[in-house]
């Protein structure tokens, strides 16, 4: 599904990915990992492409595309779901507003027809039960005046209604309380399917006791050093990343 080699890329003519490579196939679920500084935010940026980051070597390829030649929005409709995409207040547009279009646009890209009134609606609904999100906050304009916890709701919902092969979500260090990182957890693992993959990007260990990754790796200084197992993030719980410093330096 996603085949990442020896990507770099920079910011400001500063090298932050020095040479990430990924494979993820369908039905996966990927948790990476590491310090602060990585580069992990940074990989989620490039893969969503923000025009900040200058890739200067190295493929992305999503589904026997060549995701780099695409724009962000494209890459969005090919099923790349970023999580922090969306997550600006628009006030005065509702997110049933603001679905409704993003559903519509998505179908459009695939050459069907936006869907009936009815057929959306009942959509917002079995997906709003499935993330457990009320009524209030579909109602309300998109993420303004939302508490951290509410916004990571809406996230999981607009993947829900999205319906992507790919779910980036980069759950920044910090903000994430007990409430956020259930939210999250409960919005990947009922959203699993043996199709569609996810990179979970955290810096907490947490996180991962509630969604049990296929693979973790561990992200450091621009480079993927170290894959194995979700017994890694155990590992890593018990003796931090100080340990995988010192086995680089070796
Ligand atoms: P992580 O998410 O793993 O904590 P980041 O990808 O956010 O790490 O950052 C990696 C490195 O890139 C850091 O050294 C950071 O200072 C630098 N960096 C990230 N974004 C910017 C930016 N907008 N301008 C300059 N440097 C940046
Ligand atoms: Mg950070
Ligand atoms: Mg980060």
């Amino acid at each position: 599904m996603l085949s990442i080699k020896n990507l770099h890329a920079s910011i400001n003519g500063k090298e932050i990915l020095k040479g990430i490579n990924l494979e993820i196939k369908p039905g996966e679920v990927h948790a990476i990992m590491g310090p602060n500084g990585a580069g992990k935010s940074t990989l989620a940026s490039v893969l969503a492409g923000r025009e900040l980051f200058e890739v200067t070597e190295g493929e992305v390829i999503f589904e026997q595309k060549d995701l780099l030649d695409l724009s962000p929005e494209d890459r969005a409709k090919e099923g790349i779901f970023l999580g922090f995409q969306y997550p600006i207040e628009i006030p005065g547009v509702s997110t049933v507003n603001f679905m409704k279009t993003a559903v519509n646009e998505h179908r459009k890209y695939k050459g069907l027809e936006p869907l009936k009134a009815s057929d959306f609606l009942k959509l917002m609904r079995d997906k709003k039960a499935l993330v457990e999100i009320d009524s209030n906050l579909t109602n309300r304009s998109v993420n303004e005046g939302f508490s951290g916890g509410e916004k990571k709701k809406n996230e999981i919902f607009q993947m829900a209604m999205l319906e992507p092969k790919l779910a980036v979500l980069d759950e920044t260090d910090s903000g994430l309380d007990i409430d956020a990182l259930r939210i999250v957890a409960n919005g990947v693992n009922k959203l699993k399917t043996a199709e569609n993959s996810t990179i979970v990007i955290t810096h907490y260990q947490r996180l991962l006791d509630y969604i049990v990754p296929d693979v973790v790796h561990v992200l450091f200084d621009g480079r993927i050093v170290k894959t194995a197992g979700k017994e890694l993030a155990l590992e890593l719980e018990e003796k931090g990343y100080d340990w995988i410093k010192e086995e680089l330096v070796k």
